[in-house]
């Protein structure tokens, strides 16, 4: 799996004249957005972690984007103008740590360039394409195993051209290390060396560059102000045109999850076969448990258990395995979701009571310390957010009356947590259970607990009550082993990933943000509608709404849904007691525009029925 990218940015960009001036050829605008952030973007959703950018000139353009895309790190090659991209590679190559993919900063490229090297069987691959007539084409000849045998722009040099170098490279972290060996044994006689000679001189150090030409590549690399009008004019229609075509219907999902998911977290499913037993996806996994850790505390007191399964078995997971024997249960019930934690307490025959709340209005909390006083509770079980009304519970005020009391708290985050910024050491949360297809934004079949290291460890040797769903197993035998005790489900855990980085992104709080903003057009357009919200807006977590059916007119849910179905919009019934509603969720890949579209539409609806 390669997870990084290096871009060597350093050059001056000279033959662009004015219009480098100012700035590194990658800020080059196209349709408004800068040359290298457009290749940035496609690399993230190619699944690049890091992307490392090699700087010179005007550099803090390099640095001020960085700000915007936390995958990116920069170094700057003091000396760029006194050497090639080959100097600036060198001085990117400490960050690098593994397989990476290396391009250059100035090229447009159809994302299908990333996809062809990532999932080309060969280590080391340089990307070709068919004839450009740019007037500045850079040839490759190759040996008869397809593998580089000269790099240049003089085709006497080359005689007979296999095929044009595009600028991108799948390369191993050994090439690497000896291209920066062969540039190393010639700073003296070719001190401007290009990154392209140490591809050659690799080559010839034994290392095998397999060489992918690819005849109809959409791409341009740009050097001069006819290539930049070519692009604009011929090239970046092609492009938009090509990946629109791999573009999956869109389907906004205004239910409470599964969530509206990107097309690159689909495509991510999409992935070489592998056994789940290998060390490399092992490494995956911990990576994914690791990362989504670092969402919410620190790895040294936190850690996260991975298992095949919806959020539900979190929940039961949690349950049966974090209270002990000898321990006794206080659970929050405020609604369908605090009712199944009960159920399931029920069902493992723990010792638990119940705290009852109203399902609409906030919860009582000096009820719940009086109650909490009365009796010795060891645990307490609690939903964040209350999926069935919208209503958020004040969990880290409970949760520090708990700890104040020395309660455990078990916390079903799986509709909050990547929505609501959550710090479980100053939210005082032991143990939190989510999913992968809620705001993580990935797909449906990963649940996961979030663990407190030191409770954990306590549980250590509490008797099982259920196999396969026992969290102390199941994070032993991982943290020994790397791997699931059990089949994970691999598809869906590498588009955990890419939803993660695409998480970190956007983080956690963006993401709040733009829900937020999605729920403000959907509340204004229930107000103009003078339609009854279940609960009043301050209580309301800004994630889902639950709206009052009018009783009037000639609504009918099945009609209301079918119609918005039609448009594109899935909506979600809701029924609580006697009282009827419907629900809009707007978590998941959602864009303002389409609440906006939808609010169109419910307003259409409703002024007609
Ligand atoms: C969605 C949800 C669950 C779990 O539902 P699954 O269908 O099992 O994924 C649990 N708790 C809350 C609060 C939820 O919103």
């Amino acid at each position: 799996m390669i997870r990084e990218a290096v871009i060597v940015g350093a050059g001056l960009g000279s033959r662009l004249k004015d219009m480098t001036k100012d700035r590194p050829k990658g800020f080059l605008e196209l349709n408004g957005t800068y040359l290298v952030e457009m290749s940035v973007r496609k690399l993230i959703e190619h699944g690049i972690e890091r992307i490392i950018i090699g700087t010179g000139y005007c550099n803090e353009w390099y640095d001020e984007l960085a700000k915007k895309y936390p995958a990116i790190e920069t170094v700057h090659n003091a000396n760029y103008s006194g050497t090639g991209s080959m100097g600036t590679l060198e001085v990117c190559a400490s960050l690098v740590s593994g397989d990476f993919v290396l391009l250059e900063s100035d090229l447009l490229y159809d994302s299908v360039a990333l996809f062809t090297l990532l999932n080309d069987p060969h280590r080391n691959v340089v990307l070709g394409s068919g004839a450009t007539n740019s007037g500045d084409e850079v040839y490759i000849a190759v040996d008869e195993r397809q593998e580089v045998w000269a790099i240049s722009k003089k085709l006497e040099i080359i005689g007979n051209p296999f095929t044009e170098l595009v600028g991108i490279s799948k390369l191993s972290y050994r090439t690497l290390q000896a291209m920066c060996r062969f540039a190393a044994s010639h700073h003296h006689d070719m001190p401007k060396m290009e990154y392209e000679a140490a591809l050659v001189g690799a080559q010839r150090m034994g290392e095998h560059l397999y060489v992918r030409k690819v005849e109809y590549l959409a791409w341009r690399e740009i050097d001069d102000a006819s290539h930049l009008q070519m692009a604009i004019n011929h090239i970046l229609p092609r492009i938009l045109e090509n990946e629109s075509l791999r573009q999956v219907r869109r389907e906004v999902l205004l239910n409470p999850g599964p969530a509206t998911t990107t097309d690159s977290v689909k495509y991510a499913q999409a992935c070489p076969d592998i056994c789940p037993r290998e060390e490399e996806f092992g490494q995956m996994m911990r990576w994914i448990c690791d990362e989504l850790t670092g969402f919410v505390g620190s790895k040294e007191e936190y850690e996260t258990v991975l298992f095949a399964g919806s959020g539900t078995l979190a929940d039961e997971v949690m349950i049966s395995s974090c209270v002990p024997h000898n321990g006794n249960l206080l659970i929050i019930n405020n609604g369908s979701y605090g009712q199944r934690l009960a159920k399931i307490a029920s069902v493992y025959q723990l010792d638990y009571e119940i705290f009852e709340s109203s399902t609409y209005e906030a919860l009582d909390l000096a009820a719940l310390r009086t109650r909490l006083e009365g009796k010795r509770f060891t645990h307490l079980a609690a939903v964040y957010h209350e999926t069935t009304t919208g209503l958020m519970n004040p969990i880290p005020q409970i949760g520090r009356m708990c700890h104040d009391l020395g309660i455990v708290t078990i916390i079903d985050t799986v509709s909050a947590f990547a929505a609501i910024p959550i710090d479980m050491k100053r939210d005082c949360i032991d143990f939190m259970a989510s999913t992968s297809n809620k705001c993580i934004q990935g797909m449906a079949g990963a649940c996961f607990v979030f663990c407190n290291r030191n409770e954990l460890e306590k549980i250590k040797d509490e008797p099982m009550r259920t196999y396969y769903m026992n969290l102390y197993d199941q994070y032993k035998y991982f943290s020994k082993t790397l791997q699931t005790r059990f089949t994970p489900p691999v598809q869906v855990l590498n588009a955990l990933r890419q939803a993660i980085i695409e998480t970190k992104q956007e983080t956690i709080k963006a993401r709040y943000e733009r829900y937020t903003a999605c729920w403000k057009i959907l509340v204004d357009a229930v107000e103009e509608l003078g339609l009854e919200m279940l609960v009043n807006k301050p209580l309301q977590s800004h994630l889902i709404t639950a709206i009052l059916e009018p009783q009037n007119g000639s609504y009918s849910f099945d009609m209301f849904h079918d119609l918005a179905r039609e448009r594109g919009f899935t909506i979600y019934p809701g029924k609580l007691g006697n009282i009827n509603t419907f629900r809009i969720a707007n978590i998941g890949d959602i864009r303002p525009h389409e609440m906006v579209e939808f609010t169109k539409f419910m307003k259409e609806y409703f002024l007609s029925n």
